[in-house]
């Protein structure tokens, strides 16, 4: 099967794509600002102030969950509130043992380093991490054969910010580490909704609140979508509705960009609608699923899943993926009594 799609490019993609250029001004820049996540903000606001009262760095933090909800964002909103300065990088860019030993050399007192996708630190690299977020030092080896010598190196103390949009990946030994361990969640329409309005705000765009709840409800629980839909209807709004989004905008706006009203796109429905009609709703193995779809399995883990596990169209079994009556109800398919699964499925 093959569907053409343009997985790179696509609107509801929750990673970064190159249309997300220049969404630096919508970044909030304190945890007042940062709509949401109720829960994380308020434990980061007690630790970063204790921190700050004894003229302490931060414990290293570690934020979790899908891309999109904000965690380099937070990370930033961490060393701004701490009044310190922040390096960022991530895991496939430190290669070898001294690019990371580079960066931790010259960090400042209380520095915050941000380590994005920290799951894919090469087991090398991640080995000098343990010493440095432990005691604060680093041993480098230098030189080679009989005439290498080991050099210790003191830090200063720092924070680490780790990103990840899976936890289940870290190895035990870098994850306790961490003394603070956050879970970042998808938004609810009403939080989306206050984003969407805060960045049009930002943007000097006209968005009335109905036309943001609609934006909102198709933005499948995350502000990069949000903010990506938003730029996307003005354009329409500008050629059709004097610059005005409202309802009516956004829904023929959306409409048109094939994003239904529960935000899912084309390649949403045809998974939903593959897994229907040749599996009989499933359970269908994570491979087989990423080859009916053309696309990887971690691309459907991290990208697809949790929005369609969040609305109660898919559940994640032990046999499997199944599709669930919402999910038949919404793309209009009566179910079918089960039967047997075909045996060409893989179980994970
Ligand atoms: P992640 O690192 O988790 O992939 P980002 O921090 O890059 O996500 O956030 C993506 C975009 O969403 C940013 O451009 C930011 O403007 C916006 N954003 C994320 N979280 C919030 C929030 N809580 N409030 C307002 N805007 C947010």
């Amino acid at each position: 099967m093959d569907f053409e799609t343009d997985y790179e490019n696509r609107i509801v993609s929750t990673e970064y794509i190159p249309e997300d250029e220049g969404d630096n001004p919508l970044r909030p820049r304190t945890l007042e600002d940062y709509i949401g996540q109720e829960k994380v903000k308020e434990n980061l606001s007690v630790y970063i102030s204790a921190a700050k009262q004894r003229g302490e760095a931060l414990d290293h933090v570690l934020l979790y969950g899908p891309p999109g909800l904000g965690k380099t964002t937070l990370s930033a909103i961490i060393a701004n509130e701490l009044g310190v300065n922040i390096r960022i990088t991530s895991g496939p860019a430190l290669e070898r043992p001294g690019d990371l030993a580079a960066l931790l050399t010259n960090l400042e007192p209380g520095d915050v380093l941000f380590i994005d996708e920290i799951h894919r630190l090469p087991r090398t690299v991640e080995e000098i991490l343990y010493p440095a977020m432990e005691d604060f030092a680093i041993d480098i080896i230098n030189g080679k054969g009989q005439g290498a010598a080991s050099i210790h190196l003191p830090l200063p103390k720092f924070t680490l910010v780790g990103a990840t949009t899976r936890a289940g990946q870290l190895t035990a030994p870098l994850r306790d580490r961490f003394g603070v361990i956050a879970r970042l969640e998808l938004y609810t329409p009403e939080e989306l909704g206050r984003i969407v309005t805060r960045s049009a705000h930002i943007l000097g765009i006209t968005c009335d609140p109905d036309g943001a709840r609609e934006i909102a409800s198709r933005s499948r629980g995350t502000p990069r979508i949000a903010n990506r839909l938003l730029k996307r209807v003005r354009d329409f709004a500008q050629v059709m509705n004097g610059d005005l989004i409202d309802q009516k905008t956004a829904c023929q706006a959306l409409d048109r960009m094939e994003i239904d009203e529960l935000g899912l796109d084309m390649v949403d429905r045809r998974m939903l609608q593959a897994m229907i009609k040749h599996y009989n709703g499933g359970p269908v193995g994570l491979d087989t699923l990423a080859a009916v779809i053309g696309e990887e399995a971690v691309t459907i883990e991290d990208v697809y899943e949790p929005y369609l596990m969040q609305i109660g169209f898919l559940s994640r079994t032990p046999r499997g993926r199944v599709v669930l009556p919402a999910a038949y109800a919404h793309l209009g398919i009566p179910m079918q009594g089960q039967t047997t699964a075909p045996t060409q499925i893989t179980f994970e």
